[in-house]
């Protein structure tokens, strides 16, 4: 694998920055949970966390903005760390192929989501916290902060409180695989800690420091025991270029061809196994859900360090 060379990242980003912003005004920002519609459109950020433990920044890379479904990736990182592959028994791990909130496959498949990180799987892994933890919204914001390096992260009320007012369709999904027998804990009490979850808000360079373990096979920033194995972090990866971007999944692997996962507050995670960790946030997003600057700005680093595409 190729990284930028020495020297080159900075001036590399700072073109990028410039160019993502060409984009603006080509998406849409999520109005499905009211209160993320009050961010402003026109942001763009990007940081980069290499594994020798420098970042690199532009834009609006220190404000914060709502992770939403980026936070599916650190409650699966939870459960798979307690579960292990008894995880497997609850939720599957095959791209979806369909909307991230889509009920259809449940129906045809007894309640069993494809994989974590569509809605249904990521209420499943919710759902298995939950019963572990007694208070899984500080629990989960205790694991965010040591993984940031940030004591005052913090969910955002005003925006979880208006996802919680508008989860018809979650609960309907965590319902549905009541049901099937697919869940322990009472929806009500589950969709409370999912919507805090989602609510969850950190900035670029933040969720980079975070992620970093995954471009570590597992270690963190301190010399703390690893967030996880080496094997369980490839297969977190592996997941990720399979099922990270909903339905867009299988364009990203051809378009950026790195492990991610998105959110529809317009922030992608994106790891290069060994070499760094890259967050980007810009709130339009694509019809299916992606930010459509964000992507766009992960394949111009992909396509110019030579860090898509391992293996191929
Ligand atoms: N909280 C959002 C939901 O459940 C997350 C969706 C997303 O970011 O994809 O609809």
């Amino acid at each position: 694998m190729t990284a930028a060379p020495d020297g080159q990242l900075p001036l590399l980003l700072e073109r990028i920055d410039r160019q993502a912003r060409e984009r603006f005004g080509l998406g849409r920002v999520a109005d499905y949970i009211p209160a993320l519609t009050d961010v402003d459109p026109r942001q763009f950020g990007l940081a980069v966390a290499l594994v020798d433990g420098t970042c690199h920044a532009v834009g609006q890379a220190d404000v914060p903005f709502s992770l939403q479904s980026i936070t599916k990736l650190f409650t699966f990182v939870l459960a798979f760390r307690s579960e292990g592959d008894g995880l497997w028994r609850r939720v599957g791990r095959e791209p979806s192929g369909a909307a991230f909130n889509s009920i259809v496959q449940l129906e045809t498949e007894s309640g069993i989501p494809r994989n974590p990180f569509i809605n249904a799987g990521a209420l499943v892994v919710t759902d298995i916290l939950t019963s572990r933890y007694a208070h899984l919204d500080y629990a989960l914001l205790g694991a965010l902060r040591r993984l940031a390096g940030e004591p005052r992260l913090y969910w955002n009320a005003r925006v979880a409180l208006s996802e919680r007012q508008t989860a018809w369709r979650n609960l309907a999904l965590a319902c549905f695989m009541k049901s099937h027998g697919n869940f322990d804990n009472d929806p009500e009490l589950v969709l409370d800690n999912y919507c805090r979850q989602c609510a969850t808000e950190m900035s670029c360079l933040q969720l980079a420091r975070a992620t970093r373990f995954l471009a570590r096979g597992g270690r963190g920033d301190t010399g703390d025991p690893p967030v996880i194995s080496a094997d369980q972090t490839r297969r977190v990866n592996a997941l990720m270029l399979t099922c990270g971007a909903y339905d867009g999944a299988g364009d990203f692997a051809y378009r950026i061809g790195l492990p991610v996962k998105t959110g529809v507050g317009g922030g992608i995670v994106a790891i290069v196994p060994g070499v760094a960790s890259i967050a980007v946030w810009s709130p339009e997003l694509d019809t299916r859900g992606n930010s459509v600057a964000g992507t766009w700005a992960l394949e111009a680093l992909a396509r110019h360090t030579g860090w898509g595409h391992t293996g191929f």
